[in-house]
C-alpha cells in the first residue's frame, strides 16, 4: 500500500495547549506521526512517498480565500505586533460577528477554539493536504487504497475556522479532489464538526460519524443525531453519538449501521478519517475498543470493495499508534 508522508510536519510542534487544566504539553505532537511511520517502515507491503507539489488554488476548493491568507501571515504578523512568539492564540471569539481589517484582530475570527499558530504551522498544513490530494490522485489512478499520514489532522478545520488541532480539512480536500460520489466516513473519537459543515448542503458526499456523544465530550457544539444535512444535503450527514466505555461490539452495531447507509448510497470512493483516539487507553478519549477490534473495523471497512482514501486524524496514545495504523490498514493490503 502507498503512504503518503512529509517531513515537514515536524515545522509545527506548539509546546503548549490551553485545556482546563491550564497550559499543558500539545498533545498533538510529532512523535505521533513518527511512531506510525516506524511500525509502517517495518512491516513489509508499506510504499513511502512524499507528496508532490499542489497549487495553493487546490484548497479553494473548500476553504475561503480569506482564512487561508490569515494561516498563512499570521504568524509573522502577530510576532511584528509584540505578541507572543510562543503562538498565536485567540482570547476573543468572533460568534458570527463581522471581520476586523487587522490581521492580528482576526484571530478569533477564524478559530473556535485556542488551538495555536507557530511559526512553522502553515508548512506543515499545506503538507499534510498535499498528502491527502496525492493520495486522491493515486486512487483516481486506480490504487484500490491509499493512506495520508497527515499530521496536522483535519477533520475538525471548517471552511474558515481552525481548532481542535486542525487548519486544513485533510479529508474533505480529498473527497472533492476525487469527485463523483463519495462516502466520508469518520472513526475518530471525537465528532468530525469541520468536515460536517463542509458537505452540509451536499448530495455528493454522505458524511457519516461514529463519535463520542457531545453532551459530554469536544467539540461539544455538533455531532448529535439530529443533525442530518440541509437543502440538498438533507439525510447526507449522519451521526452516530456513542456513550462513554462503549467497547467492539456496541461500535461494531454502529457501523453496521453506517455501512448499510454507504451501501445504500452507492459510492464510487470511500475516504475514511482515521482517528485511533476511539481506542482504549487514548489519554483524550473514553472509548474501549481494543486493537483487536480495530482490525474488525479494517476488515468491514475493506469488505465494501470500494477505492478506499484512508486519512489520519487524531489518536494520541503513543504506545498503540502504530499497532493500530497496522492493524486497520492490513485488510486492505
Ligand atoms: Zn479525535
Amino acid at each position: 500500500m502507498k503512504v503518503l508522508y512529509s517531513e515537514t510536519h515536524h515545522r509545527h510542534a506548539p509546546a503548549h495547549e490551553l485545556t482546563r487544566e491550564g497550559y499543558t504539553p500539545y498533545f498533538e505532537c510529532p512523535q505521533r506521526a513518527e511512531s506510525i511511520l516506524r511500525s509502517l517502515r517495518e512491516a513489509p507491503g508499506f510504499q513511502i512517498i512524499a507528496p508532490s507539489p499542489h497549487p495553493s488554488e487546490s484548497l479553494l476548493s473548500i476553504h475561503d480565500p480569506g482564512y487561508l491568507h490569515f494561516l498563512e501571515a499570521i504568524y509573522p504578523a502577530w510576532v511584528k505586533a509584540g505578541e507572543p512568539a510562543s503562538g498565536v492564540v485567540p482570547v476573543t471569539f468572533a460568534q458570527g460577528g463581522r471581520r476586523p481589517a487587522d490581521l492580528v484582530n482576526q484571530t478569533g475570527y477564524y478559530c473556535f477554539d485556542t488551538t495555536p499558530i507557530v511559526e512553522g504551522t502553515y508548512a506543515a498544513a499545506l503538507e499534510a493536504a498535499r498528502c491527502a490530494l496525492c493520495a486522491a490522485e493515486l486512487l483516481l489512478g486506480g490504487e484500490r487504497a491509499v493512506y495520508a499520514l497527515c499530521r496536522p489532522p483535519g477533520h475538525h478545520a471548517a471552511a474558515a475556522l481552525c481548532g481542535g488541532y486542525c487548519y486544513l480539512n485533510n479529508a474533505a480536500l480529498a473527497a472533492t479532489r476525487l469527485g463523483g460520489r463519495v462516502a466520508l466516513l469518520d472513526i475518530d473519537y471525537h465528532h468530525g464538526n469541520g468536515t460536517q459543515e463542509i458537505f452540509y448542503t451536499s448530495n455528493q458526499v454522505l458524511f457519516l460519524s461514529l463519535h463520542a456523544d457531545p453532551n459530554d465530550a469536544y467539540p461539544f457544539f455538533w455531532g448529535y443525531a439530529d443533525e442530518c444535512g440541509a437543502g440538498k444535503g438533507e439525510g447526507y450527514t449522519r451521526n452516530f453519538p456513542l456513550p462513554a466505555g462503549t467497547g467492539d461490539a456496541d461500535y461494531l452495531a454502529a457501523l453496521d449501521q453506517a455501512l448499510a447507509l454507504i451501501r445504500n448510497f452507492c459510492p464510487d470512493y470511500l475516504v475514511l478519517s482515521a482517528g485511533f483516539d476511539l481506542l482504549a487507553g487514548d489519554p483524550l478519549g473514553d472509548f474501549a475498543v481494543s486493537l483487536e477490534g480495530l482490525q474488525w473495523i479494517g476488515e468491514k471497512l475493506a469488505d465494501l470493495r470500494l477505492p478506499t482514501l484512508v486519512v489520519q486524524e487524531g489518536g494520541y496514545n503513543l504506545e498503540n499508534l502504530g499497532p493500530a495504523a497496522l492493524n486497520l490498514l492490513s485488510p486492505f493490503a
